[in-house]
């Protein structure tokens, strides 16, 4: 199954095209790593992707579904349903408990409070983090912050989780623990893709690195 395919996606931000007519599939299961030069791109894709932002021109389609199709509200809850997504800074809401911080993405999509506090501890059990379910964001590490990020975007079992420079603001060996929690993920069969300058994350995680330049795909 194909989970992204992009036709010929143009996106311009008045006289820049920030994309130049791009065309990508990933297939279920492949965790594809997005490089190139800061400028070249990269994050205007994966916004797209993400239904966060829409094409100038071109075909958008995620899980069989047609972005362009999509109002705002229906957008919203295509990223809500379908999209995982984590971030170089992670992102957290400081005033909640990490825990709390995850069970917030599912309650969200109308699932209750038990039912999402369940399943957030299920997912702090598989990633190492358990004992931490209780403490706020400040008082984690950087690697720790980001597995309840992962656990926060895995919430409601998305058919692609995107990854917008994880191990950025991550010291090495956090950052080495990050790659192997992504490359395990994928192993279970997550489609994953990732846009990152780290050579080495891409070479541990990815099954195939796209490379960027000027708008365009290069290979
Ligand atoms: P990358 O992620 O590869 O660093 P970006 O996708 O952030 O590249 O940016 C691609 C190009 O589009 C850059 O020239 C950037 O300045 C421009 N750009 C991106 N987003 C915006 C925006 N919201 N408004 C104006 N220009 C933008
Ligand atoms: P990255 O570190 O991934 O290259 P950027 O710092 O380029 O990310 O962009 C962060 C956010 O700012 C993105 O959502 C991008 O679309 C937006 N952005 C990038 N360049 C510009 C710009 N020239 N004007 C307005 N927004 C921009």
């Amino acid at each position: 199954t194909t989970v992204v395919r992009l036709d010929g996606v143009r996106k311009e931000y008045g006289e820049t095209a920030a994309l130049d007519g791009v065309s990508l599939r990933i297939e279920a299961g492949e965790a594809v790593a997005v490089m190139g030069p800061s400028g070249c791109g990269k994050s205007t894709m994966l916004n797209l992707i993400a239904g966060l932002d829409r094409p100038t021109a071109g075909l958008v389609e995620v899980h069989d579904e047609d972005l362009g199709k999509l109002n705002e509200t229906g957008l919203a809850l295509f990223r809500r349903r379908r999209i995982g997504m984590i971030f170089q800074f992670f992102n957290l809401l400081d005033d909640l408990p990490a825990l709390d911080n995850v069970a917030l993405a599912a309650q969200l999509m109308g699932v209750t409070a038990r039912q999402a506090r369940r399943r957030a501890l299920e997912l702090f059990d598989e990633l190492g983090i358990a004992d931490r379910r209780n403490a706020y964001p400040a008082t984690l590490s950087g690697g720790e912050r980001q597995r309840v990020a992962v656990a926060r975007a895995l919430m409601n079992r998305p058919a692609l989780l995107l990854a917008d420079e994880p191990t950025g603001a991550l010291d090495s060996r956090s950052g080495e623990q990050v790659m192997d929690l992504l490359l395990d993920l994928n192993q279970i069969g997550q489609t994953l893709l990732l846009v990152t300058h780290d050579r080495q994350l891409a070479e541990k995680c990815a099954t195939r690195v796209v490379e960027m330049a000027d708008g365009r795909v290069v290979v």
